[in-house]
């Protein structure tokens, strides 16, 4: 399974990056399966460098905030008005309940018909996976303040060298602020792509909304995840220092989610021999190799 960060920036687009967008893929054994998780604002068009979105299998939403979501708007235009027609089916959308009124709302399309032209949407049953190609999607609700709101748990089934079928697992904490059901999303993941948008001392009067860098630390300690992703800070919130609250409170390989790039999501049992993993094409021009992961003992990340 391969993670190319689109958008990475919390809360809003920033200079260097549009708000939270991932492009995942994976390989059949036939073709690579390409989904992303969120599409929020500024994404729709960084994420046309790194694939054709005609080629996309399906968009899962955590929540409806509009930093993972709100380029659903431009994508809908792109589906509906291609002079050249969109020529495939509607594009899978998976989503809370709300999504498909909420996208005709702000684009003010009448509710009946929205976008329903152009999305298949389909609604999150919490713990409840969602298979599509080798991926298995499950959504476990979390804490943030809206009606609903998720981290995804994604689990790709690939053939590796030998035939063989290995499972890799890379969790989304979406938007949450510490709590048992992140604890249970990142259970054992080989990435965890965790959110850390606060930082401790500034924020401790707002509870129930995101994590710190210690927070998300804390949470990838608990659930014992192989690799730390921070993901989803503001541009207010100072990058060293999330980083260096994580360190705290987790003692694995530590890096922070940067747009254009792209992390090899291994299975544990894989770890150390990446050559031997297919090499199936893939429309990814960047790739991180999974022997270069920087550990805690690298410089500090920089924007
Ligand atoms: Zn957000
Ligand atoms: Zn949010």
């Amino acid at each position: 399974m391969k993670l190319t960060i689109i958008g990475c920036t919390g809360s809003f687009p920033g200079p260097g990056s549009p708000a939270s967008c991932y492009l995942v893929t994976a390989f059949d054994g036939t073709r690579d399966w390409k989904i992303l998780l969120d599409l929020g604002s500024g994404a729709l068009g960084v994420l046309q460098r790194y694939v054709d979105i005609k080629d996309l299998d399906g968009i899962f939403i955590s929540h409806l905030h509009p930093d993972h979501c709100m380029d659903l708007c431009g994508m809908h235009v792109a589906i509906r008005w291609d002079p050249n027609g969109w020529g495939r089916e509607r594009m899978l959308v998976h989503g809370p309940a709300a999504t498909a009124d909420r996208m005709a709302t702000a684009y003010g399309l009448p509710l009946e018909e929205g976008m329903h032209p152009d999305y298949d949407f389909q609604h999150w049953k919490s713990r409840t996976p969602v298979k599509i190609g080798p991926f298995s999607i499950t959504p476990y609700p979390v804490l943030h303040p809206i009606e609903e709101s998720y981290a995804l748990r994604v689990e790709a089934t690939e053939p590796v060298a030998d035939g063989s079928l290995r499972t890799s697992v890379l969790t989304y904490s979406g938007d949450t602020d510490s709590c048992p059901e992140l604890i249970e999303a990142a259970a054992g993941a080989d990435m965890f792509l965790c959110e850390a948008a606060f930082e401790e001392g500034r924020d401790d009067a707002i509870t129930g909304v995101h994590l710190t860098g210690k927070r998300a630390g804390q949470a990838a300690t608990e659930a014992g995840v192989e690799r730390l992703l921070l993901t989803h800070i503001p541009v207010w919130t100072d990058i060293n220092t999330v980083v260096n609250e994580a360190k705290e409170t987790y003692d694995g390989g530590i890096a922070v989610a940067v747009s254009g790039v792209t992390y090899g999501v291994f299975s544990g049992s894989q770890l150390g021999t990446p050559k031997s993993l297919p090499t199936a094409p893939v429309s990814i021009v960047r790739s991180a190799p999974n022997r270069e992961w920087p550990g805690t003992k690298s410089k500090s990340p920089r924007r």
